[in-house]
């Protein structure tokens, strides 16, 4: 009896694993078909400098438009990275907001920032500081009109490789953040050794800020360190009012958030760029 319902355990653990792994194949079948078909669409989400109300810039988003509905990264972006096409799904990211940023400098006149998230694989990849090279070189992009934001996890992963790398994508102008900040493992030894301009704070602390004690302990902290580190710091996930001026009594620099904004189709960010009072970016 044992065996027999060992038997049947492993019948249906294979076919379970069987309908995974072709759900799985299925849906990197059809990721692979959306890069071709050219379904990946960039959604911008603009950060507001607290000092002034100012727009800095914008946080680049991807989504994927399947038929009638937008996926969410959430949804494939573990599944790119898994698979390898976040590396080829990654520098189409980055060649989008470098055509978008000249389009927007030349329809508006000014100068503005563009966030783009680098997943681990596409920071290790061998080809990623090659790409950003002949991509700048063939652009007239402004280097310091695109920050990359990676996670903790990247940079201590493999941390003396990844502050030679910082290093040189820094020396060639460009800004570095790093996202989600406080969800990760930094070592604060090696903290202030990588060459990071700004640091996001983590939207699951600012969620509960204005309830939970410790939490707008940890939030106004985590400011002190990135101050005293020399870097800028925004808050992510900021969708009350409550909370801005909370951040901003805190001396925050800058929020990002359904509060000032929810991510916006190119469209409306060029709408929203044109209707802001102020840009104290560039
Ligand atoms: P993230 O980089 O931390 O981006 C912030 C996420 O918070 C975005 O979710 C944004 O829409 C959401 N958000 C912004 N303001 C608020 C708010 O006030 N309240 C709440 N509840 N959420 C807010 P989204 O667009 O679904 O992206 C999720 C994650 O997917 C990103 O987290 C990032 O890790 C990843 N991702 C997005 N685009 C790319 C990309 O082009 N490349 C890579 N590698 N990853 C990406
Ligand atoms: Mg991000
Ligand atoms: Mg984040
Ligand atoms: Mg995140």
């Amino acid at each position: 009896a044992a065996r027999q319902a060992g038997g049947d355990t492993l019948v249906h653990y294979s076919e379970s694993l069987n309908a995974q792994a072709g759900l799985r194949l299925d849906l990197e079948a059809q990721l692979r078909r959306a890069v071709e078909r050219q379904e990946l669409e960039l959604h911008y989400q603009p950060q507001q400098s607290l000092s002034d109300g100012g727009l800095i810039g914008f946080e680049a988003l991807i989504r994927w438009r399947r038929g009638e509905e937008l996926v969410s990264p959430a949804h494939f972006i573990p599944l790119a990275e898994e698979s390898g096409l976040i590396v080829s799904i990654g520098e189409w990211v980055l060649e989008e907001v470098c055509r978008q940023l000249s389009q927007w400098q030349a329809d508006s006149g000014r100068r503005l920032v563009v966030a783009v998230n680098i997943s681990p694989r596409q920071f290790a990849a061998p080809g990623f500081l090659a790409h950003i090279e002949a991509l700048l070189a063939s652009t007239h992009i402004d280097p310091s009109s695109i920050e990359l934001e990676i996670t903790e996890g990247v940079m201590m992963e493999n941390a003396e490789s990844a502050i030679v790398l910082l290093q040189r994508l820094r020396a060639l102008g460009l800004r570095l953040s790093i996202d989600d900040f406080g969800t990760g493992y930094s070592s604060l030894a090696y903290l202030s050794r990588f060459p990071i301009d700004k640091l996001k704070i983590d939207q699951s602390f600012v969620r509960n800020m204005g309830t939970v004690k410790q939490q707008s302990a940890i939030v106004q902290a985590t400011i002190g360190l990135g101050h005293s580190l020399g870097m800028t710091v925004i808050a992510e996930g900021v969708e009350t009012e409550a909370q801005r001026a909370l951040l901003h009594s805190w001396q925050c620099d800058e929020i990002q958030g359904y509060h000032y904004s929810r991510p916006l189709p190119a469209r409306a960010a060029l709408n929203f760029l044109q209707g802001s009072v102020q840009l104290r970016a560039a």
